[in-house]
């Protein structure tokens, strides 16, 4: 049966759109962390979006799975292919289709990269704010496929808030043409959102009208030691009423992961370790001596008012790079603790403090050797957490996860704030979303993919 399956996608998409198993190279079967899939049944590379529509409607008559790959920096293994999938790689549909400078706009294909976005509307003047470490591989429909976040969502949202126009096709091949550009558009449901963030379960994102916006001129970055975290709030609220939209990242460092990424550094800190809380301010806007002007005064204010104890301002373009750098060791300072178990959770700011001496207390339950060290995006939300696994324990990384799920789950946090739940979590999914919640869930995979050929098994376990 696969063989004729092989052959009618041979017909459509030609030699070039189709890699059969012996031909398929290793990069399909690996993520950025070095997970490995299963060998897969066929790679298939379409060319646009007819080409997605008609291996769709082969694969769903023949009830074959598929499983679609963008750039592979997903970190939930929802993109590796599992034996007998067929892997969909938009890798081939990476066209800028159309930049409009007077409404704002990009009109792209799905494979198209994170990065060649960005560099191509900047000379323009314009902006794609997505930004996040992958940005060098990531592609834009993965991107909307997990309704990826990062460094800016304080001010320009997560990749919801940047999709206004949408095309996806659906298992049996059925497109769905939403590629409009209009910020309103108030016409029933909004169907594109339906695609956004589940992760390719109902159905394929093909092309998009993504937003851009001014890019702004100048950038100033501060880093601010703060003595608890009570400051750490009202440090939040300052520079929100200070900076207003000009505030662009508010990112905070326990002194867990603080006091590890400066021993990395290798030269001086920018300021010395020792205070319970480092927070990375970053605004932009677009004159910059007002900008220069705002930052300071709000910073003046935050040490007069004694918010925070001690601050440096970035007065450079390699200062500020210097200052994001102590930021842009998450990976390294993590991996100080390996082995770890690794987490990506939201959790209301007010109770952001209990909930990380809960989870200290939790993991300590597990193994009074299991350490800490915590960072995040606090002004969504958003932590991320490294947790040491004792290495003679193997079976200690499950009972961590169900010792920090259940805390999350008591705080009504999220599981997973920006990575998705993928292979990953599926077994924690429960922690975040009602039962009633995930049978609307399953309804709507069983309505759009009543074969259940798309991306199987991820989020949902069977
Ligand atoms: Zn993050």
């Amino acid at each position: 049966m696969s063989s004729s399956v092989l052959s009618a996608l041979h017909e459509v998409l030609g030699s070039r759109g189709l890699l059969a198993a012996e031909s398929v190279d290793e990069r399909y079967l690996v993520d950025v962390l070095g997970n490995r899939g299963e060998p897969p049944l066929a790679v298939i590379r379409p060319a646009d979006t007819r080409q997605v529509s008609a291996a769709l409607a082969i694969c769903h008559a023949a009830g074959r799975p598929v499983i679609t790959q963008g750039g592979r920096t997903g970190l939930a293994l929802g993109q590796l292919p599992r034996a007998g999938e067929i892997v969909l790689s938009t890798e081939r549909m990476n066209a800028i289709e159309e930049i409009d400078p007077d409404a704002g706009t990009a009109t792209v294909q799905a494979g198209v990269v994170l990065q060649a976005l960005q560099e191509k509307v900047e000379p323009q003047g314009l902006m794609f704010p997505l930004d996040l470490g992958g940005r060098g591989s990531c592609t834009i429909g993965g991107n909307i496929a997990t309704n990826a976040g990062g460094n800016r969502v304080v001010r320009y949202g997560m990749a919801r808030e940047l999709v206004l126009g949408l095309e996806a096709v659906l298992a049996d091949g059925t497109v769905l043409d939403g590629l409009k550009p209009l910020l309103k558009n108030n016409t029933g449901p909004d169907l594109k959102q339906l695609f956004i963030g589940s992760e390719g379960v109902l159905g394929v994102v093909t092309r998009a009208v993504v937003r851009l916006f001014p890019l702004p001129a100048d950038r100033t970055v501060a880093l601010c030691a703060v003595a608890d975290f009570g400051r750490v709030k009202a440090l939040l609220r300052h520079a929100r009423a200070g900076l207003a939209g000009d505030l662009t990242a508010f990112e905070v460092m326990w002194d867990s992961y603080y006091d590890r990424a400066v021993t990395l550094l290798g030269r001086a800190a920018p300021i010395a370790p020792g205070r319970a809380y480092h927070v990375l301010i970053e605004a932009c806007g677009t004159e910059a001596a007002a900008l220069a002007d705002k930052v300071e005064r709000m910073l003046q204010g935050a040490l007069e008012q004694e918010i925070v104890a001690d601050a440096v301002l970035a007065k450079s373009g390699a200062e500020i790079a210097q200052l994001w750098k102590v930021r842009d060791l998450a990976i390294e300072a993590s991996r100080l603790l390996d082995p770890i178990v690794p987490f990506d959770v939201s959790v209301p700011i007010a109770r952001m403090e209990a909930f990380v001496a809960e989870v200290q207390a939790a993991t300590k339950a597990v193994d009074p050797r299991c350490d800490l060290l915590v960072f995040g995006h606090l002004a969504d939300g958003n932590l991320h957490l490294a947790v040491h696994q004792p290495p003679d324990r193997p079976e200690a990384f499950h009972a961590i996860e169900q010792a920090v799920y259940g805390v999350v789950g008591r705080f009504r946090g999220s599981v997973s704030a920006e990575h998705g739940i993928g292979w990953l979590k599926r077994e924690y999914l429960q922690h975040s979303r009602s039962p009633a919640e995930i049978a609307v869930m399953r309804t709507l995979k069983t309505a759009l993919d009543p074969r259940n050929i798309l991306n199987p098994h991820r989020i949902f376990l069977p």
